[in-house]
């Protein structure tokens, strides 16, 4: 593993979805649900193509994921990741002031 690619526009794959777009590689947020919670993955790779926008996640990341979000993996795995429990989306329901 001595490969290090710091060019993030290097790699482009041909859409299978329109056939006419380009697929490159992004980082956007990735949204799972692991039980009442709901996971959130900053910056995960995924391919999007710049035609017709569909996206794919990309597949070795899903793996890694998969593994880290398993129960087996230990407990450690949201330490990187964000965890939405349903108590902070109350707050925000909540006003100080109502007008009438
Ligand atoms: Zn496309």
């Amino acid at each position: 593993m001595s490969e290090q690619n710091s060019s993030s526009t290097n790699n482009v794959i041909p859409c299978s979805e329109c056939q006419a777009g380009h697929m490159h590689r992004e980082y956007i947020a990735y949204y799972t649900w692991l039980g009442d919670e709901l996971i959130t993955v900053p910056d995960f790779p995924a391919w999007v193509c710049d035609i017709c926008g569909r996206c794919e996640y990309d597949e070795n990341a899903l793996t890694r994921l998969t593994l880290l979000l398993s129960p087996n993996a230990g407990k450690n795995l949201t330490a990187g990741l964000k965890v939405h429990k349903k108590e902070n989306i109350k707050s925000k329901l909540q006003r100080p002031s109502r007008p009438d």
